[in-house]
């Protein structure tokens, strides 16, 4: 079913999450493990991230570095299968830019596709550390608004390869990042809501906004948003805090500011315990906040861990 069709069909705001793949060699059960308490909340959707490979150089001794191409955390399309087959859910794959060739990233849709996958989210991916900032592969999209044209184009039957007899036109439904606190290269939240713009014009049906702890950042952005006449549904992203580290380590990640309140609040905290409860607490007050306002979804980032995603949901939903 289409993210949209679920939005469409719904009164209520709908429950939904992001999980992230194990590290490379781990089993899938831990993934399943924490998916499982949150069933009971009965996701319409779970979004799977997608992870590009990174250099790492390893010490081979003597002074010797040796180069080393990995992904950290293979598996995407598998796990969305494997979600849909064990839980009977929707599997919203992430798909990126970086380090994906078109035609890698063509082979990518038609397994989607040939699975039942009938969603992707289209994203720009960040840079890997080696490279300091984003560089799209030789035959690959610089801007999510490009891949988001091939899923557009193999939506109306049209692949890279034109030679293809009587093609099959895919449907997938295509969601996109949107910034309520500006996206971090953007010169101005002008410029960055004209691409957002752009990419609904496009064809994306819904946007899932990178996550912010104060909703007014959300109220504004939405505004803005159909101010500039963007009318798609706009899916808050929530994340519960759980570490006094993540006081620094959030706003340097992803760009984004966290409320003096809050700050207060965690800095107090006498271990991480108890940073949890505030977190849980600020998660639970947000959320009853953006439902009122009246959104489309709740999503919430467990990084696959669903302890804090399940006590607030408890409260909610
Ligand atoms: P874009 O829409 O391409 O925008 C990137 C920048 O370029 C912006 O500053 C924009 O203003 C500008 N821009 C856009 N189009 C143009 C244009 N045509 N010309 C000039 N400038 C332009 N990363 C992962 O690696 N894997 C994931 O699974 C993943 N999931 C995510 C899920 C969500 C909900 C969010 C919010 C982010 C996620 N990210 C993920 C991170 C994301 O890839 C980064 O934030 C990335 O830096 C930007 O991606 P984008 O799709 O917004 O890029």
């Amino acid at each position: 079913t289409k993210i949209i069709e679920y939005i469409q069909n719904s009164e209520k705001p709908l429950f939904s999450f992001e999980i992230i793949p194990p590290l490379k060699g781990q089993s899938i059960q831990s993934l399943f493990n924490s998916i499982e308490p949150l069933m009971e909340f009965k996701p319409k959707f779970i979004d799977v991230t997608y992870h590009r490979e990174e250099y790492v150089y390893r010490n081979r001794g003597e002074g010797l570095l040796e180069k080393h191409v990995t992904r950290k955390r293979p598996g995407t399309v598998g796990i969305c299968a494997a979600i849909m087959h064990r839980f009977q859910v929707d599997a919203v794959p992430h798909l990126i830019c970086g380090g994906f060739s078109k035609e890698e990233t063509e082979n990518a849709l038609i397994d989607l596709n040939f699975l039942g996958i009938d969603n992707v989210l289209v994203l720009r991916g960040d840079a890997i550390k080696s490279e300091g900032r984003f560089t799209p592969d030789p035959n690959g999209h610089q801007y999510a608004s490009e891949l988001l044209e091939q899923v557009v184009n193999m939506n109306n039957g049209v692949y890279i390869d034109d030679e293809i007899k009587n093609p099959f036109p895919s449907s997938f439904c295509i969601g996109v990042a949107g910034y309520p606190e500006k996206h971090f290269e953007a010169p101005n939240f002008t410029t960055d809501l004209n691409y957002l713009k752009m990419k609904v014009e496009m064809g994306a049906e819904y946007i899932v906004t990178q996550m912010f702890f104060d909703n007014q950042k959300y109220f504004d952005f939405v505004k803005q948003c159909r101010k500039e006449g963007i009318n798609v549904p706009i899916i808050p992203g929530l994340k519960p805090l759980t570490s006094k580290k993540q006081l620094t380590v959030l706003p340097s990640i992803f760009h984004i500011d966290l409320p003096q309140e809050l700050v207060d609040e965690v800095s107090k905290c006498q271990n991480n315990e108890q940073v949890r409860q505030v977190g849980i607490e600020w998660g639970i007050k947000q959320s009853k906040e953006l439902i009122k306002f009246g959104v489309p979804v709740l999503h919430y980032y467990s990084m696959s861990k669903s302890k804090a995603v399940k006590e607030i949901a408890s409260a909610l939903f």
